[in-house]
């Protein structure tokens, strides 16, 4: 079970106005209120702004349940999803699946496109030769032999079929950098279909905010610094989201230290290892999915690359390179609030 941090982060900034109900930013008829479930393998933490206890809890278990249900049809692990099927019947068949399983596949591939395929959810092969809780680093030929079973563009999506084709047998489409963020946009979806006009979805690093929270302040999260030298360091910026999405990548999420190196989970497609020179990379983006989905592939493109692909797409972001220098489109710059008083810290 890998709980996230970033998660108890955003938490701890929500979860003072519930329990201060006379601050400023509480009045009113509507108030704060937050759960939390394990689901994905992660802590999910839902906070609206509702008029009740119970409209809240409401609303915010049917989230839970569209979450719960995307787990089950998409998820890259678990032998019954959709995915799986895609997997097995790769080189063989194209598999029916539900319209969103088709919506996440086309939105894979554009990432894929448009970061040149430093994002490539057909990484699967490659992602089960590493073990990253046992420490397991594959060999070169292993590596090799799988990376031949990897590439974007032999994936098939037809829209008006709703059928995924994976055309060469051993592929294995991977939804883990991208299911996240798609998922946060999901729930979203569903607290809003319920009549909740504000909320924040936490999918551990996988963050969307919509509306307003009670009394008209936006919704604040923050962005965690890699390296953090004590607790304290944990948090280095915090920025205001306004019907937005934010997704944070970082070698610190899933990884181990052999001889001085750091094998972590963002792989570059191009030689199966994990890619080095960056340790974090955050996007901002409209949609949950996209933010994830480039996070991920822009973690892998580095940042002088990433940057000029975050300028192109109009999205904020900020990489923060193997040598802890961060690197900031200029739109985000002017948004960011810095926790300590004197620069950028670590971010
Ligand atoms: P997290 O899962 O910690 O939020 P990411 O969104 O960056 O982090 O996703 C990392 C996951 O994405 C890995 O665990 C793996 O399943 C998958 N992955 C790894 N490398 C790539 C890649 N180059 N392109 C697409 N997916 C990848
Ligand atoms: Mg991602």
């Amino acid at each position: 079970m890998r709980i996230n941090k970033t998660k108890a982060i955003i938490v701890a900034l929500s979860i003072a106005c519930i329990s201060m109900p006379f601050l400023s930013s509480c009045r009113g008829k509507e108030r704060l209120y937050r759960k939390s479930a394990i689901l994905m393998d992660t802590l999910v933490a839902i906070t609206v702004s509702a008029d009740s206890k119970e409209n809240a809890s409401a609303a915010i278990d049917a989230a839970f349940a569209e979450i719960k249900g995307l787990e089950a049809r998409m998820s890259f692990w678990s032998p019954d999803s959709e995915i799986s099927a895609i997997n097995k019947y790769a080189g063989v068949k194209k598999v029916k699946v539900s319209p969103q399983t088709l919506e996440l596949t086309e939105k894979a591939l554009f990432v894929s496109e448009k970061t040149g395929g430093a994002f490539d959810p057909t990484i699967g092969p490659v992602i089960r030769l590493y073990d990253f809780k046992e420490g397991v680093i594959p060999g070169e030929d292993k590596i090799k032999e799988r990376l031949g079973r990897v590439d974007w563009r032999k994936v098939v999506a037809d829209r008006t079929g709703l059928t995924v084709y994976l055309s060469e047998k051993g592929m294995s489409f991977d939804t883990g950098g991208i299911l996240k963020g798609y998922a946060a946009d999901v729930a979203v979806q569903a607290l809003k279909d319920k009549g909740i006009k504000g909320g924040l979805v936490a999918i551990a690093g996988d963050i969307k905010a919509f509306g307003l929270k009670p009394g008209g302040g936006p919704w604040n999260v923050g962005i965690r610094n890699p390296r953090p030298e004590s607790e304290k360091d944990d948090v280095s910026a915090t920025v205001a989201l306004m019907d937005e999405a934010i997704s944070t990548s970082g070698d610190y999420e899933r990884f181990f230290i052999k001889d001085g190196v750091r094998y972590h989970h963002i792989l570059d497609p191009k030689t199966g290892r994990p890619a080095a020179g960056v340790r974090s990379v955050t996007v901002i983006a409209k949609e949950g999915v996209m933010a994830d989905g480039f996070s991920t592939g822009i973690f892998v493109m580095g940042p002088e690359k990433g940057m000029r692909l975050l300028k192109k797409l109009g999205f904020e972001g900020v990489i923060v390179d193997g040598e802890g220098k961060i690197h900031m489109t200029e739109g985000l710059k002017e948004r960011l609030q810095f926790q300590k008083a004197g620069g950028h810290g670590g971010l």
